[in-house]
């Protein structure tokens, strides 16, 4: 079985930089994702608030911590963590792959979109409806398409689309936005940009299997072949569920960023706190990695 001082679940931003303090410490870890990584900040088209960067794509941003990592040699692998069973200072991680064996954890396994729950939603995925403007706006060139939402995420992405299809509905269940001044300010000047205030989708319309359309509260029909939704984001802890205190989803942290578990820290996005930010998920992984470092040595 492969034994590491830390292991690291997830490699989105908070679990890079946590391993990047680690091994410049002299520890050994592994980090372990089960998708692509840099987590969230792939499906990030514009990021204008990551100081250090006036403006850059989230895939780029990525691929540079990446590169970092990798010039570390820190060991990368992929797997999808199933469970972790606590036996004393022994933590056993079980993947779809293997069984890891380690002293310290830092959960890292972030966010993932939430889902409107309407029937037709799953079995549409791809065929019309996205979590990602970024990674499939390109499919929807010139043609009209809604985004669903009303904070910073859905206003950023709907910016996105707007430079690429012919028109962005957005529709949004309160009558003001929940999002940044500058953004709002900045749809404002786009006229291909349509809000939909005061109103939520209540049905996906389909012909031959893909998008046609959506129905709003009101009962009108937005004709759209693409739907983007930004409602919001749920923690990735379904794997610890039996094992970590939670609160609403989220990973339960002391001012250290341990759990109830001794040797179990987590950071980024999976803890409960106040702002959910690429500058917060960074600064809790170096918490998180200093204090694993500190319990070691
Ligand atoms: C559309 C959008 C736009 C945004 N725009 C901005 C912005 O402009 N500025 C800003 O500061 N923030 C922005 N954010 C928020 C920001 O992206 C997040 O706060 C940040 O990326 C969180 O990083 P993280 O490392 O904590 O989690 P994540 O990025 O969620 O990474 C967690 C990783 O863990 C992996 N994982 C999960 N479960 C497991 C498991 N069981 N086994 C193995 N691996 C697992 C996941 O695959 C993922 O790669 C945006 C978010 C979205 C969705």
């Amino acid at each position: 079985m492969k034994t590491y001082e830390c292991v690291i679940i997830g490699a989105g931003v908070a679990g890079m930089t946590a391993a990047i303090y680690l091994k410049r410490a002299g520890i050994s870890v592994l980090l372990l994702e089960k998708g692509v990584p840099g987590g969230q900040i792939n499906k990030t088209s514009i990021i204008e608030n990551y100081p250090g960067f006036k403006k850059i794509d989230g895939p780029t941003l990525a691929m540079n911590m990446l590169d970092q990592v990798q010039s570390l040699d820190i060991p990368y692998q992929y797997g999808n963590v199933l469970s972790i069973e606590v036996d004393g200072d022994y933590k056993i991680i079980k993947t779809d792959m293997e069984t890891i064996m380690t002293s310290r954890i830092i959960l890292a396994s972030g966010r993932k979109p939430r889902e409107l729950g309407l029937s037709n939603e799953k079995k549409l995925l791809g065929s019309g409806i996205s979590y990602c403007a970024y990674c499939d706006g390109m499919l929807y060139k010139n043609q009209d398409v809604v985004v669903i939402g009303g904070g910073n995420s859905a206003l950023e992405e709907a910016l996105y689309l707007a430079d690429i299809c012919k028109t962005v509905y957005i529709v949004h269940r309160r009558l003001e936005y929940r999002a940044d001044d500058i953004l709002v300010k900045k749809l404002e000047k786009y006229d291909n940009i349509k809000p939909c205030l005061g109103q939520n989708v209540i049905e996906i319309l389909e012909k031959d299997n893909r998008v046609s359309g959506v129905r709003l509260s009101d009962n009108s029909i937005l004709p759209v072949t693409g739907v983007f939704i930004y409602i919001g984001q749920i923690p990735e802890t379904s794997f610890i569920e039996d094992l970590i205190t939670l609160k609403d989803g989220y990973v339960m942290t002391n001012e250290h960023l341990e759990t109830n578990i001794p040797g179990i820290y987590a950071c980024g996005d999976v803890i409960k706190k106040e702002l959910y930010q690429i500058s917060t998920a960074i600064g809790e992984g170096a918490l998180a990695g200093t204090n694993v470092v500190k319990s070691l040595k």
